[in-house]
């Protein structure tokens, strides 16, 4: 007698729109326009324009596996976009506008990219890059009427493009923090996957009721998986093309946003407004941060505000989610401070990935869940990149999936997982790892410090030695000596900086964050001035 056997559907991400519009059809979305002007539209309503794009680019001859880029904002059309162009089978491809022009000269070509759609805000970068561009052959603007007119030629009488479910489906380039930017290729099985795993409660807890302001840019790791989950679950979506803080609270109170995301700068201007306006968080019942590490007082206000922070680690190769900040299951027998220094973690593994670390120098010793011994994070799981995209076969691929994410980490008894440097930012002093945020963190947290940044220069003795760069706050009187005093009280002596640089500014990527790897290269003619060499 044969066994028994499921049936051999597999995953396609236009299943989610078609469940979203079957179930929850009249479940709205809302667009805040650049001109502070509003729309609403449905479920029902996007996976029709969806259709009629997927029709659109097929009149243009769009084959399954094309690249279809987009250079703009968070809003309805783009969404439709993104739907509309797996639908047809070809591969959306999302553009930072925020990258530097070398490096979107670099992607577009590599990409290979053959539509672009753009937002007018954004015309003047693709007028300065259209000639760089030569496999761009159409150029369609989201919002002056062209998008509509372009899909609205089309009835929407079509089918989707049907599939394996380890097609591609989403193109997102890392933003080369650490060299070229390296494309990462979502297919429809990881998506689909990732996004289930993102409606869990110990994760994002999207809900049919749950009201979605995305503030992380839809250009940024997928928009951290959002408009996914959101039509997974049916839930209303919220997005506003500007990121000012006036408009989001003006949002959040309005639509009655229950989760929204972003990265920690978002909530410190949010935190700003409220404070100028007497105004709070409205409904609001869980923010999702990562990115960079979440400050613990940001952490505390939202606790205190009842709203639970879900601070996660994750990275564009992991679809993103890498970790979920989540409650352990003795979370009401904790004081609030342990609640907070749980919180401050960057979060634990959710079902479907596995994290450890090794050794940084043998990787192959896996190293204790002892929350002390810091090593290499490696991840593996269904939505984990294997390959980036054009990269050549590795000739040896690792057995066992894991894959090196670059960052530097401690991995407590309990699970959760505490960051503490990339592995090309720890700093070797003496044949012993000094973790350079973990230094940045405690000198951020001095009074009159707006930004510091550490590196590790050349010393003859011991090999290398922390400088800490600094950028003081308007006004503010700081000096190295206050500073090293200061870090004194938190960290080994032998940690201590051998020399604090003040400048004017840091120099940052496309999407915020220090580049460590230019501020080296301004650093590159330093010389220790003292000689002194460190106590270790
Ligand atoms: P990149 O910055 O390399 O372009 P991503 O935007 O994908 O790539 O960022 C991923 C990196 O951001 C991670 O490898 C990690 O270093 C950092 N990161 C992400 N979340 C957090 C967090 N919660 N705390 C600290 N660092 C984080």
């Amino acid at each position: 007698m044969p066994l028994g056997a499921m049936q051999d559907r597999g995953f396609r991400v236009t299943q989610i729109l078609d469940h979203a519009a079957r179930e929850h059809g009249s479940r709205e979305l809302v667009t805040r326009w650049a001109d502070g002007s509003e729309t609403r539209t449905t479920w029902a309503e996007v996976r029709h324009d969806a259709l009629r794009m997927t029709q659109a680019l097929r009149r243009v001859g769009v084959q399954p596996g094309d690249r279809v880029a987009t250079l703009a904002m968070n809003h309805v059309h783009h969404l439709i976009s993104w739907y509309g162009v797996i639908g047809a089978g070809g591969v959306i491809h999302t553009l930072n506008p925020r990258l530097f022009d070398e490096q979107l000269d670099y992607i577009v070509n590599h990409a290979e990219d053959l539509v672009l759609l753009y937002d007018a805000s954004l015309q003047p970068v693709v007028e300065r890059m259209k000639s760089r561009w030569p496999t761009v052959k159409h150029y369609i603007c989201f919002d002056n009427g062209e998008f509509a007119d372009w899909i609205g030629a089309e009835d929407g009488e079509a089918t989707w493009t049907e599939g394996d479910e380890r097609d591609p489906c989403m193109l997102c380039y890392t933003s080369g923090t650490t060299g070229n930017p390296k494309g990462v290729l979502y297919e429809h099985r990881s998506t689909t996957i990732h996004a289930l795993a993102s409606l869990q409660p110990d994760c994002f807890h999207i809900e049919v009721s749950a009201v979605i302001l995305p503030v992380v840019p839809m250009f940024h790791a997928a928009c951290w998986s959002l408009p996914w989950g959101a039509g997974a679950a049916g839930a209303k979506l919220v997005f506003s093309m500007v990121n000012d803080p006036a408009v989001l609270c003006d949002l959040f109170a309005k639509e009655g946003v229950t989760h929204t995301a972003g990265v920690p700068t978002v909530w410190l201007s949010v935190f700003e407004h409220l404070d100028a306006t007497g105004g709070d968080f409205g409904r609001l019942k869980k923010v999702m941060c990562g990115g960079t590490a979440m400050p613990r007082f940001m952490i505390e206000r939202f606790m205190r505000a009842g709203v639970d922070v879900m601070h996660l680690w994750g990275m564009t190769e992991t679809s993103p989610i890498g970790t979920a900040g989540y409650r352990p299951w003795n979370w009401d027998q904790l004081s609030f401070d342990e609640q907070v220094d749980i919180k401050s973690r960057q979060g634990r593994a959710p079902f479907g990935v596995e994290l450890r670390c090794v050794d940084l120098d043998d990787p192959a010793k896996i190293l204790p869940r002892d929350g002390t011994t810091s090593g290499a994070l490696q991840i593996r799981g269904p939505w984990i990149v294997k390959r980036y995209f054009k990269a050549e076969m590795d000739a040896a691929p690792d057995p066992e999936n894991w894959f090196n994410t670059g960052d530097v980490a401690v991995i407590h008894p309990d699970g959760t997982l505490q960051l503490t440097d990339r592995t090309k930012d720890v700093i070797k002093s003496g044949g012993e790892w000094i973790s350079s945020v973990e230094l940045e963190n405690a000198a951020m947290a001095f009074p009159g410090v707006a930004e510091a940044a550490c590196i590790g220069i050349y010393h003859p003795k011991w090999d290398e030695r922390p400088v800490l760069v600094v950028v003081k706050k308007p006004g503010a009187d700081v000096s190295g000596e206050d500073l090293i005093a200061h870090l004194a009280q938190q960290v080994a002596k032998w940690w201590l900086p051998d020399a604090v640089e003040f400048v004017d500014e840091l120099p940052h990527t496309g999407t915020g964050k220090v580049s460590k790897k230019d501020l080296r290269d301004q650093f590159s003619d330093y010389k220790l001035v003292t000689g002194v060499p460190s106590e270790q």
